[in-house]
């Protein structure tokens, strides 16, 4: 059997596929990823992306931070692609389970995935560091400098930086959905980054599916590898 054949007949038969993604998925629908070479680590700033989108770079230097993040990290025109839509489809018709992203980007929702654990986030909430009130992105993009919120305080993005921790309910589900789906697909992600990267070890079948365009460290633990673009893998599930 082809790759594409097996790939098949393991999602014709699943009942709980999870998908464990990253900036990969997004990169069809015109969202740079980081470790690509056209990505975001290839390009040169006065400091490196890790040390702008730190916890403390934040705090130290905002109003930086707020230059960087409105241009390289916001897409809100984007719109999701057809691994964004297929997965959809394959939760309204009851073979996943979940989507475990590491995107801030808010494409899977967007394309009408439900149950979503975000790892690190999302743009699309921000919160004020002093009230906690909440405001949609339209507020980042609408202000200049630092958005402040009604009260004087300052507003944060509800994105998970460099030094911080990620959320132990979404972690805690994210485990639980993995260590329970009959096939995982990891799809998109260099899986560098920790400790989401370590996700993988608590799936328990024997139909890890790795999908990438480039080879990563997890390969060898692959029941099937496929390198190639997730959206023409995934395209004859975007119906
Ligand atoms: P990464 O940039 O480290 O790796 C992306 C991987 O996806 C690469 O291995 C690349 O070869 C592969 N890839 C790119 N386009 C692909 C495609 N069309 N089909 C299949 N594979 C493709 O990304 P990561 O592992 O997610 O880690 C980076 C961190 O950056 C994450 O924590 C994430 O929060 C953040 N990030 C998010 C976005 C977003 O929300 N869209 C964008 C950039 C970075």
């Amino acid at each position: 059997m082809t790759e594409k054949e097996t790939l098949r007949t393991w999602l014709d038969s699943a009942e709980r596929i999870v998908f464990f993604g990253g900036a990969g998925v997004s990169t069809e629908s015109g969202i740079p990823d980081f470790r690509s070479t056209d990505g975001l680590y290839h390009q040169k700033y006065d400091y490196p992306p890790e040390t702008i989108l730190s916890h403390s770079f934040f705090l130290s230097h905002t109003e930086e931070f707020y230059r960087f993040y409105r241009d390289k990290m916001l897409y809100p025109d984007a719109k999701p692609g057809p691994a964004h839509r297929a997965l959809a489809r394959l939760e309204e018709a009851g073979k996943l389970s979940a989507v475990v992203t590491q995107n801030i980007d808010g494409l899977h929702q967007a394309a009408g995935s439900k149950q979503v654990f975000e790892l690190h986030g999302s743009v699309h909430r921000n919160y004020c560091m002093r009230c906690h009130k909440a405001y949609p992105l339209s507020r980042i993009l609408e202000t200049e400098g630092v958005p402040r919120c009604s009260c004087g305080g300052i507003i944060k993005p509800d994105v998970v930086l460099y030094e911080e921790a990620l959320d132990d309910d979404v972690m805690r589900g994210a485990m639980r959905a993995i260590r329970h789906a009959d096939v995982l697909i990891v799809g998109g992600t260099s899986l560098t980054v920790w400790p989401a990267a370590g996700l993988i070890h608590y799936y328990q079948g024997n139909r890890l599916i790795l999908v990438n365009l480039t080879k990563t460290e997890a390969d060898g633990r692959a029941d099937l590898v496929i390198h190639g673009k997730l959206g023409e893998v995934l395209r004859e599930w975007d119906t």
